[in-house]
């Protein structure tokens, strides 16, 4: 494609390819946005880690300033590496050249750096945002399971005359008709299954749910209630993104973790369509765990391994969020990728797909703390079964529109202060 229909199709998008490359440039909040007609994700909540102006919020004391240099100082001693250390050092220099070409392409594009530098101005323009407070759903689900959630549906213009629009909707000043549903928050299949946006409430909280998603809020113990009754309704793409061990204890305080024997008994296999399934799995650097994917966790789903893609983190000005050779803190996590085969034989299948190649590059602005950027539509192509998938997020904090979205606190971001009113 020539670059302004490049331009434009990533301003419509949200993706950018960069040519005879491996390389890709997402803007997750371009992407999210597509699948909201009348509410929108606000970048400045998105990225607001890098978006924000570097102040000093608590000028350190002096003593804590030179407690703190003694550390650092202790830290840096040279010590040997072990030899899981030194296997993570190679897998870091094999991918090294890669990162670093991709990475060169956006450097060098100058639409793309002009358009991050457009959506940084667009951001800090004064949208108004919904205002709310975040619950943890991991506490209310223990307290009170039966608690339910109040889903208000927009059904087609076609609807109309049987779901008069209740008078103290006031949020919906343009909406037509709506549906009111009560069902149970936790451990249920909530669905919107309408063509537009819903907004489910619970305890006076609003969640944004977009078109033709459900959620199911669950812990892992119930994950078995997800598998379908016939392998003709399985899942097409399979996105799992583990709560692994980390030793961070920034990261315990946001999420709980589990130890990695949990995950080998998620029930991938009977996930899986009848076509087969493309599974994708979000891994750390770890070297410990790059290990147990490939010889423990991969064979226990009867997952055969088919590629490495890497997600390079960059600021909004495109240089990479942290040195690439940081030993500790790497500017990229992994999805590795793999085939959970159907029911059928290979020869019966006649659904065509692409074989995923190995080594894509794609490069985005973090969100959150640990939100992956929403990269479905590059898997797509390799994904086998009829089009369009049936696509499943295991251990999901946001959902997508026309995806199932599982864990203990899928509405997470859905959380109506990350969006703003259109
Ligand atoms: N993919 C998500 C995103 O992009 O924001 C991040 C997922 S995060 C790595 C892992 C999630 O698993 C967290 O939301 C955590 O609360 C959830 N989790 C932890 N233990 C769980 C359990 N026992 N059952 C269900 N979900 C659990």
């Amino acid at each position: 494609k020539h670059n302004s229909e490049k331009l434009s199709w990533f301003y419509e998008s949200g993706v950018y390819s960069f040519d005879d490359s491996n390389a890709v440039f997402v803007d997750s909040v371009r992407v999210l946005n597509r699948f909201y007609h009348r509410f929108s994700v606000s970048p400045s909540i998105y990225y607001s880690r890098f978006f924000k102006t570097q102040t000093t919020l608590n000028p350190v004391s002096p003593t804590v300033t030179s407690s703190l240099a003694k550390r650092k100082r202790k830290r840096k001693e040279p010590r040997a590496l072990n030899e899981r250390e030194l296997i993570a050092v190679q897998r870091h220099q094999e991918s090294r050249p890669l990162l670093l070409a991709a990475h060169e392409c956006l450097l060098k594009s100058t639409e793309v750096l002009n358009a991050l530098k457009a959506l940084k101005s667009e951001s800090s323009c004064s949208a108004r945002e919904c205002e709310g407070g975040q619950r943890s759903f991991v506490n209310l689900g223990h307290v009170t399971p039966q608690l339910e959630v109040t889903l208000s549906l927009r059904l087609s213009d076609t609807d109309a005359d049987s779901h008069p629009l209740p008078s103290d909707l006031q949020d919906f000043p343009s909406v037509q008709c709506c549906e009111q549903k009560v069902v149970r928050a936790f451990n249920n299949l909530v669905a919107n299954d309408t063509q537009d946006d819903a907004v489910a409430e619970i305890l006076c909280n609003r969640y944004i749910i977009p078109r033709e998603s459900c959620f199911y809020m669950s812990d892992l113990g119930q994950i078995r209630n997800l598998i379908p009754a016939h392998a003709d309704s399985g899942f097409n793409l399979i996105m799992v993104d583990p709560p692994w061990e980390n030793a961070s204890a920034h990261q315990k305080s946001r999420y709980q973790t589990l130890p990695n024997k949990y995950f080998l008994s998620l029930p991938i296999k009977q996930l899986t369509h009848t076509k087969g399934a493309l599974v994708a799995l979000w891994v750390t650097n770890r070297e410990k765990l790059r290990s147990f994917v490939e010889r423990e966790l991969f064979p226990a789903w009867g997952v055969s391994y088919a590629a490495t893609f890497y997600w390079l983190k960059v600021k909004e000005n495109g240089s990479l969020i942290c040195d690439l050779d940081l030993f500790h803190h790497r500017p990229y996590e992994c999805l590795i990728l793999g085939y959970s085969p159907g029911k059928v034989n290979k020869t019966d299948n006649l659904s065509q797909f692409k074989p995923v190649k190995n080594d894509r590059v794609i490069m985005s602005i973090p969100g959150d703390y640990s939100r992956k950027p929403p990269i479905a539509d590059l898997l797509v192509e390799h994904v086998p079964g009829l089009k369009p998938p049936r696509c499943i997020d295991l251990f999901a904090r946001e959902i997508l529109a026309g995806w199932v979205a599982w864990g203990n606190e899928p509405l997470y971001f859905q959380d109506s202060k990350y969006f703003v009113k259109k």
